[in-house]
């Protein structure tokens, strides 16, 4: 059986970084990553489109934090060790210039994800590292034996194949959802998070392409602000996406149909909306209600929020009572939008679920149950919104452990 001081499961975004970190902290380290596809880090070269969004300009770390639902607080401090800014002085430093959008999404000045692949590789071939592709690792297992030149612990790494291989110290970065036996610890269940919503309200989904800015989305125990796109099968921009990622258990627990209400003035109360519409209606009492959007929402939605208060259209503001009024306000502040299921956000599937994060000490990324054992990217009970954030977190979990395997 071969030995190696380090072992690497899994060459995506976290498993290839920590290996070019570790080999350039401590190249005498023989370190060999095992990787059950015939290529390093696929999901790094299509992610983004082919451009790789690799993080998230943000100087404040606890406001970047809050773009992740699961592992926000755990990686507050991970974040003060390598953050984005260390991520973008690191790809610069390997010759990867940088480019950051006015959103603050950082790409690769060459819109191509093989920059940050090349980057990656060039710096894992610094150490004393093998890849064996086309391995999956099956199982693990702790050894540990007394001899008279001292203890050894470490650990055993079955491939499908049968091959094994030996180790001091264990690095899992194998992503979401992938399942080795004898880790032996808690899996959070894998659920998708980061979806748009459908809808089976037609009258709605005939506005497709309608975006209202600063809208409210709610669900019972969740709410999200931001943009909102109707689309021709429901609902979908950064405040459906916020929702979906926030609320990524529950509603897989309501199986994705559940009364979604929409705020679509959330800045005024339902209140001031109802007494601005009754100026609107002493200033303008011959305008037709349904014709004339007084609030800066789309006409050809404001029509049916006028038609869902029960309100004719046709009718002029003057001729409107105040109940109407106050059956229109409603409808701003509280539409009713009935969902339906669930569709993926572009090609961007993340799931929420894996290793729990309460048996995973934060400063080391090392097992709480296993010495020796480390946990990096997206296995861990980690995901963030679009952006950068979910690389970031493979990054900088992957940064950390480095320094322990070095
Ligand atoms: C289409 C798409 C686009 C994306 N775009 C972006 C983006 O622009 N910005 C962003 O921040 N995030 C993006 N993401 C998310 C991002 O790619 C992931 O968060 C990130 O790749 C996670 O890194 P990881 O190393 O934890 O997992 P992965 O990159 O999934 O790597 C895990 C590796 O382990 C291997 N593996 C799994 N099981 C085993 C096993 N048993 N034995 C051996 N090897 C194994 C896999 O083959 C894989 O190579 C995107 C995701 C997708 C799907």
């Amino acid at each position: 059986m071969i030995s190696h001081d380090v072992i690497i499961v899994g060459a995506g975004a976290a498993g290839m970084f920590a290996a070019a970190v570790c080999a350039e902290r401590a190249p005498g380290q023989s370190i060999l990553v095992l990787e059950r596809q015939s290529e390093p880090l696929g999901k790094v070269r299509i992610s983004g489109g082919g451009r790789c969004n690799l993080t998230h300009a943000c100087t404040d770390i606890r406001t970047f934090a809050q773009n992740y639902p699961r592992g926000s607080s755990e990686l507050i401090g991970p974040f003060h060790q390598f953050g984005p800014t260390e991520t973008m002085e690191w790809f610069e430093a390997h010759d990867v210039p940088l480019v950051t959008l006015e959103d603050g999404c950082v790409f690769p000045q060459s819109d191509r994800s093989e920059s940050v692949i090349d980057a990656l590789q060039t710096a894992a071939e610094n150490g004393h590292l093998e890849t064996v592709f086309r391995a999956t690792v099956v199982s693990v297992s702790r050894l540990h034996s007394t001899g008279t030149d001292g203890d050894w612990s470490g650990f055993q790494v079955e491939v499908a194949d049968g091959r094994q291989f030996v180790c001091r110290k264990l690095l899992i970065a194998t992503g979401g959802g992938a399942l080795i036996d004898g880790l032996d610890h808690t899996i959070e269940p894998c659920v998708p998070s980061l979806f748009t919503f459908k809808t089976s309200d037609s009258a709605f989904t005939a506005l497709a392409g309608i975006v209202e800015d600063e809208v409210r989305l709610s669900a019972p125990g969740l709410r999200a602000e931001g943009t909102l796109l109707i689309t021709h099968g429901g609902i979908s921009g950064p405040a459906a996406l916020r929702l979906s990622s926030f609320g990524a258990r529950v509603l897989a627990e309501d199986h994705y149909c559940f009364a979604m209400k929409i705020n679509w003035l959330p800045s005024s109360s339902e209140q001031e909306v109802f007494e601005q519409m009754e100026s609107f209606r002493a200033a303008s009492p011959r305008k037709q209600v349904g014709t004339w959007s007084p609030m800066g929402l789309s006409v050809r939605l404001w029509k049916l929020l006028v038609c869902r208060a029960g309100v004719d259209p046709h009718r002029a503001w003057g001729d409107c009572p105040l109940k109407a009024l106050r059956h229109i306000a409603a409808q701003v502040s509280g539409f009713e939008l009935p969902i339906t299921g669930k569709n993926p956000h572009r090609e961007e599937f993340v799931t929420c679920g894996g290793i729990r994060l309460k048996e995973v000490n934060f400063k080391t990324m090392e097992s709480r149950l296993h010495p020796g054992l480390f946990f990096a990217g997206e296995i861990l009970d980690i995901d963030a919104l679009t952006g950068g954030f979910n690389l970031q977190a493979a990054w900088t979990t992957g940064y950390i452990a480095a320094q322990q395997l070095g």
